[in-house]
């Protein structure tokens, strides 16, 4: 963490512009207070700028949002696969003898088999 020398903003380590002011941490030095006109006050952050200090400073919290997603895409693979599994067991142990069973029944009549 380091704290913005024109706001006190605390930012992450890794940050370019202060979150709050806009304030650049790295080349030139923040103006005091002064003057009027001061441009540096007036700043534009760009949207990825503010992605990335956003990023680093809830670190912690997206690596947690990314962590239950990759939970969640897990347990839907896993249910797609439990869900194939007990089709395909449904299949081959019940509907498929029971019709190979049917069309056995049909010939034995149509062919006056007993
Ligand atoms: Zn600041």
């Amino acid at each position: 963490m380091k704290f913005c020398s024109n706001c006190g903003q605390q930012n992450a380590k890794s940050a370019k512009f202060c979150l709050r002011c806009g304030n650049p941490f790295e080349g030139h030095k923040p103006q005091q207070t002064n003057s009027v006109n001061n441009s540096d006050n007036d700043i534009k952050i760009s949207d990825r700028d503010l992605l990335t200090n956003a990023l680093t400073t809830y670190e912690d919290d997206y690596s947690k949002f990314k962590k239950k997603w990759t939970i969640v895409i897990c347990i839907s693979i896993l249910f797609y696969l439990f869900g194939s599994l007990v089709a395909y067991l449904v299949y081959t142990l019940h509907f498929k003898p029971k019709f190979e069973k049917q069309l056995v029944e049909r010939y034995k009549k149509e062919n006056h088999i007993s």
